[in-house]
């Protein structure tokens, strides 16, 4: 580009706020380079991370940091007007108590326990969420704010925190998810794989190898959510007559020693190992990363992975490959959402759209508005 092009769209963005100055960099001769970088508090946007039961929601910078949050107990099952109108109400406070204006938000992402068909917003027949099936998330929310609404499911938000947070530097990561249910994110190129509508890394219901013909809740057998999930060893251990109702219950007892418990979510990671496996094989990754409230049983569950695929996958895919526990915990499904609304909102041609507009008067708070 000429010298006075490159100038101009410093100038359109640095009128917008999108940056700013950062000190002079060192002379090689003549008047000091000045430095620009992106101003993380020139914008907000709004990760929300909805659970079964659990509504959590951060206000972040533009690198997708969380400036203050709220976490509650909000029931899913509530149904689709219930549980929006709580986060849009959250939304409300969290920008009251941070007394930012409401135009200084870019958008607002939204992860929910379910399949999503990504492209409109709508959960698709999501089996522990009544009355959310086909329901558009974005329309509700976006009655309050004029602002680009993206939803997707629990688990890739999950991959995209973890992979900003943790391994930002990492170009192929594959997220499994172990908790009630199991399910996978993929990052392939540093973008997220969602597939032609959104079900790409549904792992839950891939047919395990060597399972049990297990009744799985999806009405076929043998599912790998059906022999491995959290639900799964609790009624393994009940059966043994080790008392279990919850996935905090397994990860207290494997922490305390049980060796029943510890032996089943071992068992668990080789079963879920078979079909990482197979993914190793199909997608290469660099690293996989296990999360979800049974990868905090600590090792068992991926000492059980580690076994099976480094048995199984040719060595040219495992010679780098690692298979590590989550780091970025609860934070994880916030920040992921933060950070997808922000690779959509700041992606050149939006950021460009948005300086046409504000160049025709809108103001540079009218930068990077609805999709
Ligand atoms: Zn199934």
């Amino acid at each position: 580009m000429a010298r006075s092009t490159v100038s101009l769209r410093v100038d359109a963005l640095l009128a917008s706020g999108l940056l700013a100055p950062s000190g002079e960099a060192a002379s090689t001769g003549g008047r000091p380079p000045t430095r620009f970088a992106l101003n993380p508090q020139a914008r907000l946007v709004v990760g929300a991370d909805l659970g079964a039961t659990h509504g959590h929601v951060a206000l972040a910078d533009l690198t997708g940091r969380p400036l203050r949050e709220v976490a509650e107990h909000v029931d899913i099952s509530a149904g689709p007007i219930a549980v929006l109108d709580w986060v849009v109400a959250t939304i409300r406070r969290l920008l009251d108590e941070a007394d930012r204006n409401a135009e200084d938000l870019i958008g607002i992402g939204i992860g929910l326990p379910g399949p999503v068909e990504h492209s409109s917003g709508r959960p698709m027949r999501p089996p522990i969420m009544p009355g959310w099936d086909g329901y558009d998330v974005p329309g509700h929310v976006r009655r309050h704010w004029d602002v680009p609404v993206l939803v997707d499911n629990d688990v890739n938000i999950m991959a995209l925190g973890e992979h900003v947070t943790a391994h930002a530097a990492l170009d192929h990561l594959l997220f499994v998810k172990v908790a009630t249910g199991i399910g996978a994110g993929i990052i392939s190129g540093r973008r997220l794989l969602r597939g032609a509508v959104g079900a790409a890394g549904d792992l839950g219901h891939v047919a395990a190898p060597h399972a049990p013909d297990v009744l799985c809740r999806c009405g076929n057998t043998g599912c790998l959510e059906a022999v491995a999930s959290g639900q799964a060893i609790i009624k393994h251990l009940t059966t043994a007559g080790v008392p279990a109702t919850t996935n905090s219950d397994v990860v207290a007892l494997v922490r305390g020693g049980n060796i029943t418990a510890a032996h089943a979510v071992r068992q668990a990671g080789r079963t879920i190992g078979e079909v990482v496996a197979t993914c190793v094989s199909l997608l290469n990754p660099e690293l996989v990363v296990i999360g979800g409230s049974i990868a905090q049983a600590g090792e068992s569950l991926i000492a059980g992975v580690r076994e099976v695929v480094y048995g199984r996958s040719l060595p040219l895919a495992t010679a780098h490959l690692q298979i590590v526990p989550a780091t970025t915990g609860a934070q994880a499904g916030v920040i992921g959402a933060a950070t997808m609304v922000i690779q959509h909102a700041l992606a050149a041609d939006r950021v460009d759209e948005a300086l046409t507009r504000s160049d025709r008067g809108g103001g540079p708070h009218a930068a990077v508005k609805a999709p």
